[in-house]
């Protein structure tokens, strides 16, 4: 066999959020070839959608990042933290020092709406609002203008569950979890009422999960509301819908009979509308969301039916899906927003492999990713095995030799866990789980210091 535990498959896994690690997790459990992996993160944090993605109230969910940090231990992974794949190290340098390039780099962008008026103040992304609240170093200097009365969030996944529940809990709830200091500041002035959740096809076409859907009814300050007639569905769907349908509908419907029990907030929970138009208030600010009453056609698409009405809002987010962005060297599908790939092999390409959501698109939960690093894991040791997949003339060390030459501070897991030590002891100290650092340069300030 062409790799040996002295000169192992060499490994560059470019991203270091679920799917990056798990591709690690896969390489260092199998004992049919021998592994070295680095896994690059431009962020100095490891765990992407993980730390930056997932609610600040979900902590539960978080606890997988336990496991993640074992596989970031083991001796034959190293994390590099503080790296940029295609800048600090381009792709050119990463194919000559690795025998194979692992791409999990996720979708950091988002899906637009295409309707009047997205650009005003006040219209943004619920993937930049989510940034924004979790402390990622892209959002953290945003200054987020918190002054609606009204708020409505556009599309009925989880992502839109999780904004929308966010901005309907009391500061004392959101206390209780790892939200960024600034948000928590920020948001305990916000004067919310009402928060207006849109989905453009019917209750049984809602992509959010029934747990989240339960929690809408169980907020301190924030009542659900429901519209009976909105969440009709026909025989059809009724005969078609599989467990989780079944129970947010048993859900949407226990809230529609409900009666609200008069709290500050209110949390609209609409079916079969689109936004068409966000309103200008004359000045370049959100003033208001017109949207059209929908119906759904015989192969479940809406179609607007002529009847609109505007929304009281002054904030409008759209949580209408995330998308990959292109890396540099890296090839890309625009339309797909993924790398175009069979199964996990990069088209066209040798010793490249993706996983995750720039593999297959912005769907499904972390434990996902896991099945999806795993395929594409066999494919890249059958390749390691058969010969496909070749080492490299470039000795091990000289990838850091380069990355010191560039000057780049390259962030070690043991760094990592000096600044999670900081951020868990500055949150305890305020009787919270975290206090999370969202600058990157104070972040490399405190790692810095923590080396002595
Ligand atoms: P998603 O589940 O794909 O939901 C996107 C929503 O946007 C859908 O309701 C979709 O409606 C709607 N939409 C798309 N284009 C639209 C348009 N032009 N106008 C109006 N509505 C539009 O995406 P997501 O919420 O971003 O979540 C991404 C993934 O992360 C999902 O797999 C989700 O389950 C997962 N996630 C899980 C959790 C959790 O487990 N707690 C938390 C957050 C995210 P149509 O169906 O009509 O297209």
């Amino acid at each position: 066999m062409t790799f040996t535990p002295d000169r192992p498959l060499r490994v560059l896994v470019v991203g270091s959020g679920p799917s990056g690690v798990f591709a690690a997790d896969a390489l260092i459990k199998q004992t049919d070839v021998p592994v070295q992996v680095d896994v690059l993160d431009r962020l100095p944090t490891p765990y992407g959608l993980v730390r930056y993605g997932v609610a600040p109230d979900h902590l539960k969910i978080k606890s997988v990042t336990a496991g993640f940090e074992k596989t970031l231990s083991d001796p034959r992974v190293r994390f590099l933290g503080n790296v940029s794949f295609g800048t600090d190290l381009t792709y050119e340098e990463a194919k000559a020092h690795y025998d194979a390039l692992f791409y999990t780099f996720g979708a950091s962008s988002d899906r637009r709406l295409g309707i009047p008026g997205e650009d005003l103040t006040g219209s943004m992304s619920a993937t930049e609002f989510v940034a924004w609240y979790n402390g990622h170093p892209d959002a953290a200097a945003r200054e987020m203008l918190l002054h609606a009365t009204g708020v409505a969030v556009v599309g009925v996944g989880n992502v839109a569950l999780d904004v929308s529940r966010i901005l309907s809990k009391t500061v004392a709830e959101l206390r209780e979890s790892d939200i960024a200091p600034h948000a928590l500041e920020a948001l305990e002035r916000s004067p919310v009422q009402d928060v207006y959740i849109l989905g453009r096809r019917g209750a049984a076409q809602a992509k959010f999960t029934t747990k989240e859907l339960r929690e809408f009814g169980e907020l301190h300050i924030s009542d659900p509301i429901v519209k009976p007639a909105e969440i009709q569905v026909s025989e059809a769907d009724e005969a078609a819908a599989d467990s989780t349908v079944k129970k947010n509908l048993e859900v949407l419907r226990a809230f529609a009979v409900r009666t609200p029990e008069g709290k500050d907030r209110r949390l609209h929970l609409r079916f079969l509308v689109s936004p068409v138009e966000i309103l200008d208030d004359g000045e370049g600010n959100v003033a208001g969301l017109k949207i059209e009453r929908n119906r759904l056609d015989d192969a479940g698409n809406a179609v607007g039916t002529g009847e609109y009405e505007v929304l009281p809002v002054q904030m409008v987010l759209r949580s209408v899906g995330y998308k990959g962005v292109q890396v540099a060297g890296v090839p890309f599908d625009e339309k797909r927003g993924v790398i175009p790939n069979e199964s996990g092999r990069v088209t066209g390409r040798v010793g490249e492999y993706t996983a995750g959501w720039i593999k297959r698109g912005p769907s499904g939960v972390i434990g996902t990713n896991k099945a999806d690093a795993v395929e594409s894991v066999k494919l890249l040791l059958q390749d390691a095995q058969d010969g496909t997949v070749q080492p490299t003339d470039q000795p091990a060390e000289t990838i850091d030799a380069l990355l010191h030459g560039k000057g780049v501070d390259v962030v070690t897991l043991a760094d990592w866990k000096a600044l999670d030590a900081h951020e868990l002891s500055t949150g305890q100290a305020q009787g919270r789980p975290r206090a999370k650092v969202a600058h990157k340069a104070q972040m490399l300030e405190i790692i810095r210091g923590g080396r002595g």
